[in-house]
């Protein structure tokens, strides 16, 4: 059985792994090279919003199974199992900087003391593994030691919002390896998720790497596609949510990832989409889709701005409602967030923005910095819409699916609003007083059908 464990990187996934794996009763240390974060942690201060995760690690720092620290030599002598979950950010021309990874893979050939299992949970291009080994060789040749080790490819798939319940309850477990014991030692440390055996996916390592790419690549495609289906939607007078209802009752399609909005954000599907493609043609086997995609997207966002400057001309020192920053719900991470896009863009034409999200002002105040003269944060939804010129919905949060209408008329100098996530329908809004614009909303919700005689 295995105990104890090391993760490296205190991030969306690594701190959720670690902390995850220590409520399941293993003993678990996180280690991450900023100190800052390790100092908050170890008083049980989580740096990032994830719901549900501050209990767990709080829980787990008390029952002495969760520690953290940023000494990796240490954590390594006690642990065979070490999982690497530090960030793959893009670099310029849009491939996975590996860095992060290089500087924690050398680290741990300059300290390992005996055989370890190294698995990579990061989302990295095909064929990182390899160079995971390469790296960790170097660095025992030059220490002049030579010690057995594996490497896993452990892509983790969970959702920022729902990070816990996706790592209790994945829908697969994909692991690429080269040798059976390191597949039977992470079997050993996933024992405590009680999964089924048909939910291992076990195959080797390029394989594993490229599911994940291939998985992010071809969720941002279907929603792309809905996008620019909602677009024609309102070009031709049809209503999407029917038509994505229509289409995800077959078992083909399925209904997830079919709700069009403002694009998609966030810390993985743009930079992922964008290193599959650079992969691509590296390899001289282009992604044409995914090209389109990332290309679609970027005019999404613009679209998304355009859309409310059409309908509201000479934006000049218009006051702007905006109810949401973050890049979904459930999370304060603003990575590529469709918001930022948009209120760059009517903020070129001079509108000046007051916002509302639950979570999200911390990211927020230094991502939109530039703007900064031209936002005034509130502390709630109606805040924002007193003297506002529209309202502008851009992060589907729970709370604002039922806003009072009536209250929303009268703080408002216009009764406008965009709803750039379909949380309401056209025809409800329009009975209620308000001039809506919605995504895709090209036709009037019809409850039901017109009698004819
Ligand atoms: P993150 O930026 O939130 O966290 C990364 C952490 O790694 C940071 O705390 C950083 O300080 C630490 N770090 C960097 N280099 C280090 C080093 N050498 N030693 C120790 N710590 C180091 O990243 P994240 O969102 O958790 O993503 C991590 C990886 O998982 C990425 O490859 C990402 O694509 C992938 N992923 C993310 C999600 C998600 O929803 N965020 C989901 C699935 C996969």
């Amino acid at each position: 059985m295995i105990n104890k464990i090391a993760v490296i990187g205190t991030g969306y996934v690594g701190l959720v792994t670690g902390a995850v794996l220590a409520d399941l009763g293993l003993d678990v240390t996180c280690v991450d090279n900023n100190s800052e974060k390790i100092s908050g942690l170890k008083e049980g201060i989580v740096p990032i919003y994830e719901p549900g995760l501050e209990l767990i690690v709080e829980r787990n720092i008390c029952a002495k199974r969760l520690v953290f620290t940023t000494d990796l030599k240490n954590a390594l002598s006690e642990c065979d199992v070490i999982m690497i979950a530090v960030g793959t950010p893009p670099t310029v021309d849009g491939s996975a900087d590996l860095q992060f990874i290089e500087a924690a893979v050398r680290e741990i050939g300059r300290h390992m003391d005996g055989y370890k299992v190294i698995v990579n949970k990061s989302t990295v291009p095909i064929g990182t593994a390899q160079k995971i080994k390469g790296w960790i060789l170097e660095e025992l040749s030059h220490r002049g030691v030579s010690y057995d080790f594996d490497i896993l490819a452990n892509p983790e798939f969970l959702r920022e919002g729902s990070a816990i319940d996706d790592f209790l309850h994945p829908d697969r477990v994909i692991i690429g390896s080269q040798t059976t014991r390191a597949v039977d030692i992470i079997k050993q440390v996933y024992r405590v998720l009680f999964l089924d055996e048909s939910q291992y996916v076990v195959t080797d390592m390029e394989t594993a790497e490229m599911i994940k790419y291939a998985s992010n690549a071809f969720l941002a495609m279907k929603v792309t596609f809905m996008n620019e289906i909602a677009h024609l939607c309102e070009k031709v007078g049809a209503n999407v949510q029917d038509v994505a209802n229509g289409m995800g009752k077959d078992g083909r399609i399925g209904p997830e990832f079919l709700h069009p909005g403002p694009g998609y954000g966030g810390s993985c599907f743009p930079k992922d989409t964008r290193a599959i493609a650079e992969v691509g043609k590296q390899m001289e086997a282009p992604l044409t889709l995914i090209e389109q995609t990332i290309k679609a997207n970027e005019n999404q966002k613009i679209l998304m701005a355009r859309k409310i400057s059409d309908e509201m001309g000479d934006l000049q020192d218009k006051q702007l409602a905006v109810l949401g920053l973050s890049f979904k719900p459930n999370t304060d991470d603003m990575r590529e967030a469709p918001s930022i896009t948009i209120l760059n863009e009517l903020a070129k034409k001079g509108a000046k923005f007051k916002i509302y999200d639950p979570i999200a002002y911390k990211e927020a105040k230094w991502r939109l910095e530039h703007l900064n003269d031209r936002i005034v944060y509130c502390n709630d939804e109606y805040e924002t819409m007193k003297d506002s010129d529209a309202l502008i919905i851009i992060t589907e949060w729970k709370q604002f699916r039922n806003l009072n209408i009536e209250k929303v008329k009268s703080l408002l100098k216009k009764p406008l609003f965009f709803d750039l996530r379909n949380l309401y329908q056209k025809r409800y809004m329009e009975d209620k007083g308000l001039k809506y614009v919605g995504v895709g909303q090209g036709t009037e919700y019809q409850p039901f059908l017109v009698e004819t005689s």
